[in-house]
């Protein structure tokens, strides 16, 4: 593996302290990774003040046209940048090349945006001033990703900190640090200057990161990953009010309903539940089928389930990589065990293999009770849980019973219930007749403890400037 030291100022850095990396597909050791410690932290501060004087002050376009030349860059590597992907979190090639394209997206979006950080002027109704309001780049930005998507959720945090004039110390996941650490020198390339851009992988995380959101020159805390831990990021942030962006768990619900084409439900279930093996925020992790189709649908679904090939994922004939790593693997496996024992039944898969890897089938389950774990915490994992439902205003009360609002998922034919229905779902997002929402040029984020701010679209550039405004008279 080339790349595997802190990247700082620019430059590659080793440390004595180190960590490995594995394959979930073969659990051998891939890479062996510095681990950033404090005075590491320091360097990359002091690197990104540096470098964000001068980013600062260029113009919008100097800024957009480097952004867009590492969108054509990494468009141009997506299967190098796939097979990484594939080698660190296991997610199967065609994953990992969506994934690779996804990433590079955020950096052409960005592109886009950087030269349209709209200000207003207008007079005061009372006064006759003229109210003048700027965006300006915040300050130096601490961005925290989760291994679920080692380069998406980089990039979704890195393209709008530099397109708003930021610079940035990335702390990405200890399970999948090497896509980001692979992705410096194509920045290097696009023209981002030392300094701007630092990456430190570490095994300290907490006292890391908490070091970082208490040093002065840091104004924003960018953070994807559980609710647990955005929790306690957000006390930490509390001590220098820092502007928090926290992209956190989900618990999406799908409405089928009986009017809906079937196909159409089914192929966006398959989308919502199997895009990235179930390990992911936006996962269907609650399926509610009307009544009157459940036994129709649940007979499809599983047959489409049953058929995907699950093993490595560097194997281009595989559907299904392996999860992350065996904790993942085993909470999967127990969320299975409770809703069996909790009265459902098992359409396929649910049985772990044995054998090298962190492996799960595809699996189907119908019956599963209100009670089960499964319907209340995030399966992160190819399980599909089935419930069924009669009532409209039931179903969306039981798709409101959750502390998470990410996004919900509504199948219907009937365009107006359906739209009546998503307004009524308290979400961030909903895919209406899609298993899909994720999209640079849209906000992406939640509602409840999903969350705070929303990336992507022309929200997300904002989440890294504050809005300055002028009271002025001539
Ligand atoms: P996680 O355990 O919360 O870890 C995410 C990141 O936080 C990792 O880089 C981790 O570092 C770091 N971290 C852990 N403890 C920390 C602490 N005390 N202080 C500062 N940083 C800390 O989440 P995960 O298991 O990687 O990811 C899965 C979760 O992410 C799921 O809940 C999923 O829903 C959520 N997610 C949300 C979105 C969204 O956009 N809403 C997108 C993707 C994933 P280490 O790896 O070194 O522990």
């Amino acid at each position: 593996m080339e790349y595997t030291d802190l990247y700082i100022n620019g430059a590659w850095h080793k440390t004595a302290d180190r960590f490995d990396v594995i394959n979930p597909a073969t659990e051998q050791v891939i890479a062996s990774v510095a681990s950033a410690d404090i005075a590491d932290a320091d360097k990359a501060l002091d690197a990104a003040e540096a470098a964000m004087a001068d980013w600062a002050a260029r113009t919008p376009r100097a800024r957009s046209e480097v952004l867009r030349k590492a969108w054509e860059l990494m468009t141009a590597r997506l299967d190098e940048f796939a097979h990484l992907i594939t080698l660190e979190n296991g997610k199967a090639g065609a994953d990992a090349k969506g994934e690779a394209a996804y990433a590079a997206e955020f950096f052409r979006w960005f592109a886009e945006e950087a030269v349209r950080a709209d200000g207003m002027i207008t007079h005061a109704p009372a006064s006759g001033a003229r109210i003048m309001v700027q965006h300006k780049p915040a300050g130096l930005a601490v961005l925290i990703t989760p291994w679920n998507y080692p380069a998406a959720m980089g990039t979704r945090k890195i393209a709008p900190a530099l397109a708003a004039g930021c610079g940035v110390i990335i702390k990405p996941a200890s399970e999948t640090p090497l896509t980001m650490l692979a992705l410096m020198p194509l920045l290097e390339e696009a023209g981002v200057p030392p300094g701007l851009v630092n990456v430190l992988p570490s095994r300290k995380t907490g006292a890391l990161v908490d070091h970082m959101l208490h040093d002065p020159r840091v104004r924003v805390v960018s953070f994807t990953g559980s609710t647990g831990v955005g929790r306690k990021l957000l006390k930490s942030a509390a001590d220098q009010v820092l502007k928090p962006a926290m992209e956190l768990g989900g618990n999406a619900p799908v409405i089928v309903f009986d009017d809906t084409d079937i196909d159409t439900a089914i192929d966006g279930t398959m989308q919502a539940k199997m895009r990235n093996l179930g390990e992911a925020c936006t996962a269907a992790n609650r399926i509610y089928v009307h009544e009157r189709i459940a036994e129709d649908f649940t007979k499809r679904l599983t047959a489409r389930m049953a058929t995907l090939k699950v093993g490595d994922g560097s194997d281009p004939s595989v559907d299904v990589g392996p999860l992350v790593n065996a904790d993942t693997r085993d909470k999967v496996a127990a969320f299975v065990a409770d809703a069996v024992a909790k009265g459902a039944k098992v359409e396929c898969g649910g049985v772990t293999p044995d054998g090298k890897g962190y492996f799960y089938p595809p699996t189907v389950l119908s019956n599963v009770s209100e009670t089960a774990d499964c319907v209340h915490d995030e399966i992160f994992g190819p399980v599909a849980a089935i419930q069924t439902f009669t009532d409209q205003d039931d179903v969306i009360r039981r798709a409101n019973a959750t502390e998470y609002g990410l996004v919900a998922y509504v199948f219907s034919g009937d365009f107006k219930r359906a739209l009546q229905v998503c307004e009524r779902l308290d979400y961030g997002m909903v895919g209406l007749n899609r298993g899909l929402v994720s999209d640079p040029a849209a906000p992406f984020g939640g509602t409840k403890q999903s969350g705070l701010g929303r990336e992507g679209g022309h929200e997300g550039m904002l989440e890294f400037m504050e809005t300055q405004y002028i009271s002025a008279s001539w």
